[in-house]
């Protein structure tokens, strides 16, 4: 079922657009986060969905009532905001009742309430304290626990644990998730972190310029990103972008080179156009990359600048490829190349993702029917992603 749906929701500040025709459906029980880098839109779409600014064009529904101009308390939902926002003068347990209070709410329902909320975030020894005497994600604990007392079946979060040390931010990450699972109310969840939209979310809106990149589940926007701006945002390291040139040829083959010797010959058969080659981007994911161990397999050679230790036994290579940096995940039994050594690198052709060097979209082979070598320009992907013949099954 349909929980929130945005259609076509623009808002502009002074004439510059903050927001961008934006339409998505969110499920009921989701938890969904729009993640994209600052000034991107996020927060004042999230403004527009708790009623705090009204969009432009475009409408809110929840369900089947359009919200676009219900006042913020007719939408029965809860919010968390990165600052907390607690009453710094009130208790644990004021804080939490207070909003039942204001409403006159019978004393029994409140402190029963209270003693729930409690319980599920195991505040139980804070009741009496103040939130100075909290730690942050104490504090981060009573905030939620606040929006949640009224059992809203929306909640909103605003860069909830962008105050919180490292380590606790990644206790909390679990502990949100664990919360939502357990409660199941339907979530929009808004960040600019890319790990925090990955690990929590059942599926991310990636943000840039006010507009919509991609809408995806975690996995698939790593495996399939719609566009160069979604593949060098989501995903850690970042996906190494760098441009190059594609040639198709009548019979639907492409080339593709980057100006160094190599040049690949993609699977599948291509669109293509007759007047020559067309500017794209290769993108390939640091793991994607491998480091050759002879000179036979090699399809790039750079040169390594920076040796840094990644997670597990993986070793982040820091590469320089033509004018490009690129980051190569190694598995290293090569160990630890020197800053200045010369490798070959193999990146296979069905490993490489490719984008559109205009307007960054992914480009992908034509599946069906036979080539019939028309010209006609690479095609621009639109809707669905259909799983594409040019990625991998080890992306
Ligand atoms: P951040 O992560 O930095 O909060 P964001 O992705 O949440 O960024 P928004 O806060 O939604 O981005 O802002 C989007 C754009 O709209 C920015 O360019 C911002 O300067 C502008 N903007 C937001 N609110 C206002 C306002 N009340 N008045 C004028 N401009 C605004």
């Amino acid at each position: 079922m349909v929980m929130v749906r945005l259609e076509a929701v623009s808002k502009h500040f002074a004439n510059k657009a903050a927001v961008e025709r934006v339409s998505v459906e969110i499920a009921d029980g989701e938890f969904f986060t729009m993640v994209g880098p600052s000034g991107c839109g996020k927060t004042t779409l999230l403004r527009i969905v708790a009623g705090l600014e009204r969009p432009d064009q475009g409408d809110v529904w929840f369900g089947d009532r359009r919200m676009t101009d219900a006042a913020p308390a007719a939408r029965e939902l809860g919010m968390v905001f990165q600052n907390y926002a607690l009453y710094p003068h009130l208790s644990v347990l004021e804080n939490l009742a207070f909003g039942l209070r204001v409403r006159h709410a019978p004393r029994a329902e409140v402190s029963a309430r209270v003693r729930e909320v409690a319980d599920l975030l195991e505040l139980d020894g804070l009741l009496d304290q103040r939130p100075k005497q909290l730690s942050g994600g104490q504090r981060q604990r009573v905030a939620l626990g606040r929006a949640i007392m009224r059992r809203p079946r929306l909640l909103l979060m605003d860069e909830p644990l962008s105050n919180l040390d490292a380590l606790l931010r990644e206790r909390m990450r679990i502990e949100l998730r664990r919360f939502h699972d357990r409660l199941g109310i339907t979530t929009i969840y808004v960040t600019h972190d890319q790990r925090e939209a990955t690990s929590m979310s059942d599926r991310l809106m990636v943000m840039n310029a006010g507009r919509i990149e991609q809408i995806g589940a975690p996995e698939e926007v790593l495996r399939q990103p719609r566009t160069a701006f979604s593949a060098t945002f989501v995903g850690q390291p970042p996906m190494n972008v760098w441009p190059a040139s594609m040639e198709v040829d009548r019979g639907g083959n492409a080339r593709v080179t980057d100006g160094a010797d190599t040049s690949w010959t993609l699977p599948g058969s291509w669109p293509g156009d007759s007047d020559g080659p067309v500017r794209v981007l290769i993108g390939a994911r640091p793991h994607e990359i491998d480091v050759a161990t002879g000179a036979q397999g090699a399809h790039l050679t750079a040169t390594v600048e920076l040796v840094e230790r990644g997670p597990g036994d993986v070793t982040l290579l820091h590469c320089r490829h033509l004018d490009h940096r690129l980051i190569v995940a190694s598995r290293s039994e090569l160990g630890w190349p020197a800053a200045g050594t010369v490798v070959g690198l193999s990146l296979p052709p069905e490993r490489i993702h490719l984008f559109d060097g205009e307007t960054g979209s992914r480009l992908l082979p034509i599946h069906k029917g036979p080539w019939r070598g028309r010209a006609q320009p690479p095609q621009l992907v639109e809707g669905p992603v259909p799983s594409p013949e040019v990625t991998s099954s080890n992306v």
